[in-house]
């Protein structure tokens, strides 16, 4: 029986509890939390060590990244050759679309692990991700599974079907790894039916797509509105805009996620909204193309899930919070808003995600839920309370280092080390890796 303390921290429980304990433990027996409260209380009542000594902590539940692509580590540093692209076609076509065809089995597989090292160092938990490498499809989300259990996080995996290489290049892909999980373990590894984008794909593919999500009662996750260009070519092509024809196809729905609808009109507002589907926002993502402000306070307004991610630019969820946070207030020109809006993406709706998507209780500290834990080193200058918390999440631990991840119980960094990675092997190995591909490119 593997059983341990995490004690003398300051534990942020949220969930429906909502508590904030001083002098705080948690008590972790076999990959769940048992128990929550006083370190005394708990220290009396379980005859256990003390695994973690949270002295001067905050004890958080992991974080949870709505939308990644680990595969995009190899851009960083990289300038595509050539002018630099002005518009959001542009940079697919000169940076993405590029890049992701250089990927080998090998990139593809050194690519994962960087992110993979940052989630671990950000105490990002769990993360969903969206892959592409149209030079070895097949098998591709079986290499990034076999990394997300040696780093011991849990995701979720599709690969972004396209028909820019081939019509429906990556359906059968996502058909044989969604059929391949029942020999992996559902706690930490699940899929989707992954599509890049509306403008990408003909009605033949999304048709595809559908059989494989009905086959395997799975949802989408795709890119909906990042740029004008995906509408333009709805109306162009299909006469109407991206979410309806997405709607027309049924490509939408309570288990599946749009991701960026930056360019959503109201009526597509609308449809989200009635077909249950969820939104990921990705406000540095959208400030780095430059695609626009996504309507997420009136998509939350009308009551639909909106979550956060990172589209691939970092692994820390806190900051993206943060810029989601400043962004809008900057949008609206109104400093009260998305104080609260902004934690909620990721604290809620990111929680609400992964709770439809993994068989156990995420993004809560309280019995019967995962251990998965983001310890920060943070001693709170002001009051730390329930009242005072989302100021502190926003100005104050979205910059607190993070010490210690914890996923299923298991201690994946302590004292900022991380555990199960060579860190300086597996960077100098990618950086090889990287060079190579670079020069392919250029
Ligand atoms: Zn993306």
């Amino acid at each position: 029986m593997d059983e341990y303390l995490i004690a003398n921290g300051t534990v942020v429980t949220l969930g429906d509890n909502d508590e904030i304990i001083d002098d705080g433990a948690v008590y972790v027996k076999n990959g769940s939390i048992e128990d929550v409260g006083k370190t005394a209380e708990l220290k009396e009542k379980y005859d256990c060590p003390v695994k973690v000594d949270a002295t001067d902590q905050v004890v958080m539940p992991g974080f949870i990244c709505a939308h990644h692509h680990l595969y995009s580590t190899m851009a960083r540093g990289f300038t595509p050759p050539g002018e630099p692209a002005y518009t959001f076609e542009e940079i697919l076509e000169r940076l993405w679309w590029k890049l992701d065809r250089a990927l080998t089995e090998e990139a593809v597989e050194y690519s994962a692990y960087i992110p993979l090292i940052e989630c671990i160092r950000n105490g990002t938990t769990t993360f969903l991700d969206h892959h592409a490498s149209p030079s070895c499809v097949d098998g591709s989300l079986d290499i990034l599974a076999d990394a997300v259990e040696q780093a011991g996080l849990r995701a979720n995996l599709s690969y972004e079907v396209s028909d820019r290489n081939e019509p429906g290049q990556g359906v059968e892909e996502n058909r044989r790894f969604l059929d391949s999980l029942s020999s992996r373990d559902s706690e930490f590894i699940g899929g989707m039916v992954g599509i890049h984008a509306s403008l990408t794909v003909s009605d033949d593919t999304l048709a595809r797509c559908r059989e494989v999500a009905e086959e395997f009662d799975v949802g989408y996750h795709l890119h909906v509105a990042e740029g004008v260009e995906d509408h333009q070519d709805a109306l162009e092509n299909y006469g109407m805009r991206t979410v309806e024809r997405l709607v027309e196809n049924d490509i939408c729905g309570d288990d599946t996620l749009y991701i960026h609808c930056v360019n959503v009109n109201e009526k597509e507002i609308e449809l989200i909204r009635d077909t249950g589907t969820m939104v990921v926002h990705n406000p540095e993502s959208n400030m780095n193309n430059a695609v626009g402000v996504a309507p997420v306070l009136e998509m939350l307004e009308e009551g639909i899930t909106v979550g956060l991610g990172t589209d691939g630019m970092a692994s820390d969820m806190p900051s993206q919070m943060r810029v989601a946070h400043l962004l809008h207030q900057l949008d609206k020109s109104d400093p009260r808003v998305a104080f609260v809006e902004a934690p909620e993406l990721l604290i809620q709706n990111n929680v609400e995600i992964a709770n439809r998507l993994f068989p156990v209780e995420l993004g809560k500290i309280e019995p019967g839920a995962a251990a998965d834990f983001a310890i920060l080193d943070y001693s709170a200058p002001t009051e730390l309370s329930g009242d005072t918390f989302l100021g502190h999440l926003i100005y104050g631990l979205v910059d607190a280092t993070v010490d210690t991840t914890i996923v299923n119980g298991n201690i994946l960094m302590q004292d900022k080390e991380v555990k199960v990675f060579d860190v300086p092997e597996v960077a100098r190995e990618c950086r090889e890796i990287a060079g190579d591909l670079w020069q392919r490119i250029s």
